[in-house]
C-alpha cells in the first residue's frame, strides 16, 4: 500500500440503485460496512456469479453465485413479471 492514497474520489450521489439485494458489507479498505453495488460478474451456464463493489471506494468486497434455480425462483418472485400459471378448470 503507497502512503500517497489521498486522491479525492468523485464520491456518487446515494440515488437508487438499479439494484440494490445487498444492502451493506464489511468493506477492507474503508474499514466499515458501506453500501455495495451488485454487478454481473461471471455467467455460467448453470450459475451466475455477482460481485458486490463498495460504493464508497470501488473495491470489490464480495462475491455471490445464484444457481439457476435460485435464479427461476426470484425471478417468480418479481411482482412486474407475470407468471401465467395455467389453471385447469375441473368439470
Ligand atoms: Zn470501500
Amino acid at each position: 500500500m503507497s502512503p500517497h492514497q489521498h486522491e479525492p474520489q468523485p464520491r456518487p450521489p446515494q440515488s437508487q440503485f438499479e439494484n440494490f439485494t445487498a444492502s451493506s458489507l464489511y468493506c477492507e479498505k474503508c474499514r466499515r460496512a458501506t453500501p455495495v453495488r451488485e454487478r454481473l460478474l461471471l455467467v455460467l451456464p448453470e450459475k451466475e456469479i455477482f460481485d458486490y463493489l463498495c460504493t464508497e471506494c470501488g473495491s470489490s468486497v464480495g462475491q455471490r453465485e445464484v444457481t439457476v434455480g435460485e435464479k427461476m425462483m426470484a425471478e417468480a418472485m418479481q411482482p412486474r413479471r407475470k407468471v401465467r400459471i395455467p389453471l385447469r378448470s375441473l368439470r
